[in-house]
C-alpha cells in the first residue's frame, strides 16, 4: 500500500468548537508540540452562530488521566466546570424481580478482583455474599454512593485515585475552559462559518470557503461540526451507518433542575428506565442535569415531556418548555478519510447511555497523535487508525444493545428493544456462552472501556447469572471466601464514617479555589 500524499503535514485545521473541537485542539497542541517545539500549527474555526449541542455531562474512567496528561489542575477543572465525582453508574428499574418490582444496581469502576487466582465472582456465584450485592462485597463503592460520600478525603492529593472515580461536568463550561487553555498554548481561534468545501481530483479536501475568509487552504482537517458532519459526511460522502435497527432511542429532552437535597449530591450517574426509554440524572455542584432519552416510535415529544415532568415534579419551573434534540445514532464507516478526520458527534454517537462520547473523542485524539502523518498521509496509518476505532465503536454498540436487550420490562418500547431489534451476532454468542460459563478476560476485547469486569457487573446487576449452575467450583476455597467477606465487611462498613460527604468535599474545594 503506497504513500497517498507525500506532503509533510505541519498544519491542522479543526472546524467546530464544541467539546470535540477543543479536546482535539488541546491534545494536538500539547502532544505534538511538547518541549516548546512548534512542529504543528493548530487552528480552530467555529461558527459564531451555530450553537454547541450543550449537553454531555457524564464521563467514564480514564478521563482524569487525560486531564492530568494535558496538565489541567484538578481543582481548577472541577471548579470551572461545576464538576462532581462519579464513582459508578446506577441503573434503576431496568429489570424487574420475580415479584415484578423494579430492581436497581451499580456498575462501578473498580474491578472485583481475584481470590487465590480466581475472579471473585466465581465465589460469589457459588457461595453467595451473605445477603450483600457483589459490588457491596468487593469494594467500597456501594457505601460511598448510597451514603453520598466523596471518594477521597479533603486534603488528599489531586487526582489521587486510591478509590477510582471520574466526573460529572457542565459541558459548556468545560469546553470554555479547554478553549482558554488551548489558546494559551498556541491554538489559533477564528470565528467564521464554513460555507463550501473544495475537494481535489484525488478526493482530498484542498480548501475551505468561509463566510468571511473566502479561500482557506488546508493540509489536514478535523471535522468537529457535530451531527452536521459538514466535511466527513457532507463533503466527502463517507457513509453513515445508522444504528436505528438495534438501538431504538433517537430523541432527547434535557431539563436541568435544582438538587432535590443540595446536601446530598450522589457520586454516581443515575439511569432510570422509563416507559419509552430512560432518564439520566447527573449531579453537578450547583444543579442536577437531567433529561429523557426516548424513542420517537413509542413516544411523542409531548408524551415524553409529560413523563419527564411527572418524574421531576415541582423542580421543573412552571413556564419551562422542552428543548427536543434529534439524535443521530450510529457512526461513519471510517473516521479518517483522505486528509479529513471526524471527531465527536460528526463521526459517531452510540447514544448517551454509559456516557462514552467524550471517551471516543479522547481515543480519537490519542490515535491521531500516534498515527500523525508528519511525513505525509499514508494508507497504513489510516487503515490502522480506522480499524482500532471501528473495533471500539463495535464494542460500545454491542454493550449498549445488551443493556436494553437483557431487560425484562413489558412496555411496548421494552418489548421491541428485545424482540424487534437486530442483535449483533457477537452479542448473542457472548450471552449464550455466559449461560454456561462465567465471563473471562478472554471473552472480550479488553483494549477498550468495557472489560470483562464491566460486562460482569452489568449482567450481575440485571440478574443474568441467577439460577444457573456454573462449573469451576473445584478451584474455590470456601474458607478463603468466608474470610474475604468478613474482612471486606469490616473495611467497607467503616467507609461512611471515614469519608466526608460529597457536598462537604466540594464546598471545601470551592473555598480553596476562591482563596487562591
Ligand atoms: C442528550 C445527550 C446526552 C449526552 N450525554 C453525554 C454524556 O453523558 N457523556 C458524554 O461523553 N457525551 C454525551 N453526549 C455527547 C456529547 O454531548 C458530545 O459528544 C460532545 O458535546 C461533543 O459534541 P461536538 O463537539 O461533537 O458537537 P457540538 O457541541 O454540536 O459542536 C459543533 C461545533 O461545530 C460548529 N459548526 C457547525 N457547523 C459549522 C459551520 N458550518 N462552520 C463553522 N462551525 C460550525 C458549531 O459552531 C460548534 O462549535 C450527549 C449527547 C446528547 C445529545
Amino acid at each position: 500500500m503506497g504513500i497517498q500524499h507525500r506532503k509533510r503535514i505541519n498544519e491542522v485545521t479543526i472546524i467546530g468548537g464544541g467539546a470535540a473541537g477543543w479536546i482535539m485542539a488541546l491534545f494536538l497542541v500539547t502532544k505534538l508540540n511538547a518541549h516548546n517545539k512548534k512542529n504543528v500549527k493548530v487552528t480552530l474555526i467555529e461558527s459564531p452562530r451555530i450553537p454547541h449541542i450543550g449537553v454531555g455531562e457524564g464521563t467514564i474512567t480514564g478521563f482524569s488521566n487525560m486531564l492530568q496528561e494535558l496538565g489541567v489542575p484538578e481543582h481548577e477543572f472541577m471548579v470551572a466546570s461545576d464538576a462532581t465525582f462519579k464513582c459508578a453508574g446506577r441503573f434503576v428499574g431496568w429489570n424487574l424481580n420475580k415479584q415484578g418490582k423494579p430492581t436497581s444496581f451499580l456498575n462501578p469502576f473498580i474491578a472485583g478482583g481475584d481470590l487465590e487466582g480466581v475472579p471473585t465472582y466465581h465465589y460469589y456465584r457459588k457461595f453467595g455474599g451473605d445477603g450483600r450485592s457483589y459490588v457491596g462485597v468487593t469494594q467500597p463503592t456501594e457505601q460511598i454512593v448510597l451514603n453520598a460520600r466523596s471518594p477521597k478525603k479533603i486534603g488528599d492529593a489531586p487526582y489521587d485515585m486510591k478509590t477510582p472515580y471520574t466526573y460529572h461536568l457542565n459541558a459548556a463550561a468545560f469546553s470554555e475552559q479547554l478553549a482558554n487553555i488551548a489558546r494559551k498554548r498556541g491554538v489559533k481561534y477564528i470565528q467564521d462559518e464554513l460555507q463550501k468545501v473544495i475537494v481535489d481530483e484525488e478526493g482530498f479536501i484542498s480548501q475551505l470557503n468561509f463566510e468571511k475568509k473566502k479561500h482557506y487552504p488546508v493540509q489536514l482537517v478535523i471535522d468537529c461540526t457535530g451531527f452536521r458532519s459538514r466535511l466527513l459526511q457532507d463533503a466527502l460522502g463517507e457513509p453513515f451507518m445508522a444504528a436505528g435497527d438495534s438501538l431504538l432511542v433517537d430523541k432527547a429532552i434535557p431539563m436541568p433542575v435544582p438538587h432535590a437535597d443540595p446536601n446530598r449530591i450522589m457520586p454516581c450517574t443515575t439511569a432510570r428506565a422509563m416507559s419509552g426509554g430512560w432518564m439520566f440524572e447527573v449531579p453537578l455542584y450547583s444543579r442536577l442535569g437531567s433529561g429523557y432519552i426516548y424513542s420517537s416510535q413509542f413516544k411523542s415529544d409531548d408524551q415524553a415531556w409529560d413523563e419527564l415532568r411527572a418524574q421531576l415534579g415541582e423542580r421543573v419551573p412552571k413556564d419551562a418548555s422542552p428543548r427536543v434534540i434529534d439524535m443521530k445514532i450510529g457512526r461513519v464507516r471510517n473516521t479518517w478519510v483522505k486528509n479529513c478526520i471526524g471527531a465527536g458527534l460528526s463521526s459517531g454517537f452510540i447514544e448517551p447511555l454509559e456516557a462514552t462520547a467524550l471517551y471516543t473523542i479522547e481515543r480519537t485524539a490519542r490515535l491521531l497523535v500516534n498515527y500523525f502523518p508528519e511525513n505525509g498521509i499514508d494508507e497504513l496509518g489510516i487503515r490502522q487508525f480506522n480499524s482500532i476505532l471501528n473495533a471500539m465503536y463495535q464494542q460500545l454498540h454491542e454493550f449498549i444493545v445488551m443493556i436494553y436487550y437483557t431487560s425484562n420490562r413489558e412496555e411496548p418500547f421494552w418489548l421491541a428493544a428485545r424482540n424487534d431489534i437486530k442483535v449483533p451476532d457477537s452479542l448473542l454468542e457472548k450471552l449464550e456462552l455466559w449461560q454456561h460459563y462465567l465471563p473471562s478476560s478472554d471473552d472480550v476485547d479488553n483494549r477498550f472501556f468495557f472489560t470483562h469486569w464491566t460486562w460482569y457487573f452489568m449482567l450481575e446487576g440485571k440478574g443474568w447469572f441467577n439460577g444457573r449452575d456454573y462449573p469451576g467450583g473445584g478451584r474455590l476455597n470456601y474458607q478463603a471466601w468466608k474470610n474475604y467477606l468478613a474482612e471486606g465487611k469490616q473495611l467497607f462498613d467503616r467507609v461512611p464514617g471515614a469519608l466526608p460527604s460529597h457536598r462537604q468535599y466540594l464546598d471545601a474545594m470551592h473555598e480553596y479555589a476562591r482563596a487562591q
